[in-house]
């Protein structure tokens, strides 16, 4: 069996290390920490978390919830440690940031065909997993750069938030692009001049995330938040993304004060992004000001907008669906750098990656769960068509919908969780575990 090298020993490269030292692979890994920090960072541990000690919701009638399921069943290192560690926090699972990531490296540290080498490392070869996070150093991005080509490495992620169609009040929102053009893929929400000065104003004195200080300039520079361009002048949403030129409201014939276009961002025609609306708000506020435009007055998050430092490729135009590189096959990313976002997500990638490059590295094809499962709907999305890629953590919406109408909004969602996990069961029954 070959040697699995594993670039990276954060979320990602621990769950794909134990999951391939399970299967009896021999696997290096290469951690640049401490000798080499990154600038979130603080530790040397292996899977050290690098902000919030929450992996979030385990309700199952939620998206978090139910990709804990399926992590459950295919046996994740990741979560079993962290329900270990487990420290109270409501509905969320929240650890011992410092207990758990001891115990992860102790863990690996145990087999016998584990080497850990505590290097930067920049060198991609066949039978490797790159899983070298958001904070990517600068030798291997540029390695990296080679090898996908310059326009498919970001340096930034500056999104707009993300609703479902579901919650939109398609009352107070039409169909159509600027004058006639571009059929039905745009929805605009109308707002009159009322609606648009309270919205400006909550925008403007909205609370904010205040970045770390290595994100400030970068990000920044990249991209203006909407709330930095509202605070220009109350019109300048008006000549800006919300501009209301080229379109009529039906309802009134006439052109709307101001307007916010919607477009779609999936196959399904379930996830509308807010155009131009990147921001740096928290996601509290971001639900309540966004909320006052009246089309989106019930709106639910698929998710929402960010403005931070991450690395990530352009996957829907690298990645085949198990995370390898569609150019060079036994080349794997996970973790963030593959364009999942959030923890569980990443260590769901990392243990996806790490059952796929194990069956190549013994001849055998690769094999993804299917797209009524968590996991396998985010890989299908995030290697998928998907216009202005940005990433992307787990969402019911990402889902084919259900057969049958289910009206009340927890059982539908906990109707998407039980025939999730039923399809990962069968997929289990498919792999060597
Ligand atoms: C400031 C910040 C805050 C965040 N907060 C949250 C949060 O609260 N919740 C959440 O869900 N997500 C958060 N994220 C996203 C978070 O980083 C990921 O969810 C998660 O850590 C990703 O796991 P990963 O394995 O991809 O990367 P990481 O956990 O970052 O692991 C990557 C590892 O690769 C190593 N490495 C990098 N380059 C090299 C190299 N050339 N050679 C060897 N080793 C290398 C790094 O030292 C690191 O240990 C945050 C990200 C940042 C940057």
């Amino acid at each position: 069996m070959k040697k699995i090298k594993i670039i990276g020993g954060g979320l990602a490269g621990s769950e794909a290390a134990y999951q391939l030292l399970k299967r009896g692979c021999e696997v290096v890994m290469y951690e640049m920490r401490p000798n080499v920090m990154t600038p979130a960072h603080t530790t040397a541990r292996l899977a050290e978390l690098v902000c919030s000690n929450s992996f979030k919701s385990v309700a199952e009638d939620t998206p978090q919830g139910a990709l804990k399921l399926e992590l459950k069943e295919l046996d994740s290192l990741i979560l079993k440690t962290a329900q270990k560690h487990a420290v109270p926090a409501g509905g969320a699972l929240a650890v011992d940031r410092n207990a758990f990531a001891e115990e992860i490296e102790k863990t690996l540290l145990a087999f016998d065909k584990f080497t850990l080498i505590r290097q930067e490392h920049a060198e991609i070869n066949d039978f490797t997993i790159i899983a070298s996070g958001p904070l990517t150093s600068r030798k291997l991005s540029d390695r990296i750069k080679e090898k996908l080509g310059m326009e498919y490495l970001y340096f930034y992620d500056a999104a707009a938030p993300i609703v479902t169609y579901e919650s939109i009040d398609l009352g107070n929102a039409f169909w159509g692009g600027r004058y006639g053009k571009g059929g039905d893929d745009y929805l605009n929400c109308p707002m009159d001049k009322e609606q648009y000065c309270r919205f400006v104003e909550n925008l403007v004195n909205a609370e904010r995330v205040i970045l770390k200080e290595f994100e400030n300039k970068e990000v920044f520079s990249a991209c203006m938040p909407i709330e930095v361009m509202a605070e220009r002048g109350m019109d300048s949403l008006r000549f800006g993304p919300f501009r209301p030129v080229g379109l009529k409201d039906p309802k009134t014939s006439q052109k709307p004060y101001a307007a916010l276009q919607l477009r779609k961002e999936d196959g399904y025609d379930r996830l509308y992004n807010l155009v131009g609306c990147q921001t740096n708000l928290k996601f509290a506020e971001q639900k309540r000001v966004f909320s006052l435009i009246p089309a989106l007055k019930n709106a639910e998050f698929a998710r929402y907008g960010v403005m931070h430092r991450n690395t990530f490729i352009n996957s829907p135009k690298t990645l085949n669906a198990d995370f390898s590189l569609r150019t060079h096959e036994t080349v794997f990313f996970a973790g963030q750098i593959s364009g999942v976002e959030g923890y569980m997500e990443s260590c769901m990638s990392g243990l996806m990656a790490a059952i796929n490059i194990y069956r190549k590295s013994k001849g055998q094809r690769s094999i993804t769960p299917d797209e009524y499962t968590m996991c396998g709907s985010l890989m299908r999305y995030i290697s998928g068509a998907v216009k202005d890629f940005q990433p992307m953590h787990v969402s019911f919406a990402l889902l084919p919908p259900l057969e049958e109408n289910i009206k009340d909004k927890k059982q539908r969602k906990t109707a998407y969780t039980q025939r999730a996990v039923k399809h990962m069961k069968e997929f289990i029954t498919k792999i060597e575990r």
